[in-house]
């Protein structure tokens, strides 16, 4: 028995060797030309589709990081919570999806330097008797799968400051919204600035509540573990971007 374990052991342990030999390094992306950033492109105005372009504040600085290594861009539209596991399998060099750097995360992806302030906000609707994070105690929720705003609903390690009834869990945000317009859900839980972007195109029936459930989550990059060399490129961008103003004039552009 106890040799089988060891087998599997070190099957496993070749299995998560060949893992990490497949993300690339900064030669392999600069011979290849490419680099390849993951995102959700669901999250107006960090990522998202206009017309069939995908753009965004993500895109932008990725664009920026891309120049900087002197190859082109390539921007990967997957599922939120698929992100992490697609940079672990070497499916892309990078994140860039207004992604908290949050401690569960840092033990599979190290991450940059952070480039945004956000918070987790609630949206009800105009008529709702919901006026802050303890009134959603007993209530239905809508969070973004595998976002912080969904971890923190959940509550499942007993951390959170509120309880809420139950969550629901959507793979876009715009589908929460829609839930609750359209009364199904008490409130929706979501990162500030998209909610801001969902509540200004319903401004007639939505609203954002003044006091937020969770303040101060910082936006970073995410590389793969121990490429040390690519995040160095990543964090010398996002000092020069923060030092020309540049990164100021993007996220206010949008
Ligand atoms: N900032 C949130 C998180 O990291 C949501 C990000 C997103 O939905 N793109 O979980």
């Amino acid at each position: 028995m106890k040799k089988i374990m060891a087998l599997l052991l070190s099957v496993g342990m070749l299995l998560s060797f060949a893992a990490c030999s497949q993300t690339r390094s900064l030669a392999d992306i600069q011979k290849s030309g490419k680099l390849v950033m993951a995102t959700n492109a669901e999250f107006e105005p960090f990522e998202y589709h206009d017309g069939n372009e995908i753009v965004g504040i993500d895109i932008d600085i990725s664009e920026k990081i891309a120049e900087k290594l002197g190859v082109e861009l390539e921007v990967l539209n997957l599922e939120f919570d698929a992100l992490i596991p697609a940079l672990q399998g070497g499916k892309a060099d990078m994140i860039a999806a207004g992604m908290t750097a949050d401690e569960d995360r840092k033990k599979n992806v190290d991450f940059s330097e952070s480039y945004y302030n956000a918070a987790q906000v609630i949206i009800v609707t105009k008529d709702s008797p919901i006026t802050g994070p303890a009134d959603l105690a007993g209530k239905t929720v809508g969070v973004q799968q595998g976002t912080t705003g969904d971890k923190y609903c959940t509550n499942e390690d007993g951390e959170s400051e509120y309880t809420v009834g139950e969550v629901k869990r959507y793979s876009k945000g715009m589908e929460a919204v829609s839930d609750l317009m359209a009364g199904r859900l008490d409130a929706v839980v979501i990162d500030s600035f998209p909610a801001d972007k969902f509540v200004e195109k319903n401004s007639d029936t939505l609203q954002v509540l003044e006091e937020a459930l969770t303040e101060n989550e910082e936006y970073a990059i995410a590389v793969p573990k121990g490429n040390k060399e690519l995040l160095d490129k990543i964090n010398e961008v996002i000092r020069e971007m923060k030092e020309s103003g540049e990164l100021e004039q993007i996220v206010n552009q949008y």
